[in-house]
């Protein structure tokens, strides 16, 4: 009877001990992955003024025309070619790849929210398929592939959000 106690007692014991040795690993893992803001801005701009592109071979803007009945799904951030692309909340990344139109490109999905984001145009990826990164993370820089490879077409950020599927208007997030 009393060496069934002394037992339970030492599984108690090394239990909290595996607990206090796991839980500060488990809050770290948990903190580093914490958005610390809505949305961080996918491109650094001084005063925080973002800049759309708009030049003669089309408007960065939400839903601006792109022949026939396409629509522009997202925003273009005008930036240096070369410019950091930032993850603008913690997610997985589901997609690093090259598209014909969007060029290289990273998809990211979020875990609340239904948000799902995409950086086109890039010159470089930093992250691959299955990934995870956490807000303002680096994951690739500014460029000019797929159809904004063109010499009248100023580098910028082709940028995305969607929320279960549907297509938001990304300055109502970042400004
Ligand atoms: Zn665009």
């Amino acid at each position: 009877m009393i060496k069934y106690d002394l037992s339970r007692q030492r599984v108690k014991t090394s239990l909290l001990f595996v607990f206090l040795l796991v839980f500060p690993f488990y809050l770290s893992y948990q903190l580093y992955y914490l958005d610390k803001i809505f949305f961080f801005c996918p491109v650094e701009y001084k005063q925080d003024t973002v800049i759309i592109r708009h030049d003669s071979y089309g408007s960065g803007d939400f839903l601006s025309n792109r022949g026939g009945s396409r629509k522009h799904n997202g925003i273009d951030l005008q930036a240096k070619f070369g410019a950091a692309v930032y993850a603008v909340r913690a997610g997985k990344v589901t997609r690093a790849q090259f598209h014909r139109g969007m060029g290289n490109f990273i998809e990211i999905s979020h875990p609340s929210g239904g948000y799902v984001t995409i950086y086109g145009h890039l010159s470089k990826i930093e992250v691959r398929a299955g990934q995870l990164v956490r807000q303002g993370q680096k994951i690739g820089a500014v460029g000019k592939t797929g159809n904004a490879n063109h010499r009248g077409v100023i580098p910028h950020l082709h940028f995305e959000i969607r929320k279960n599927g549907m297509p938001l208007d990304p300055m109502k997030f970042i400004e």
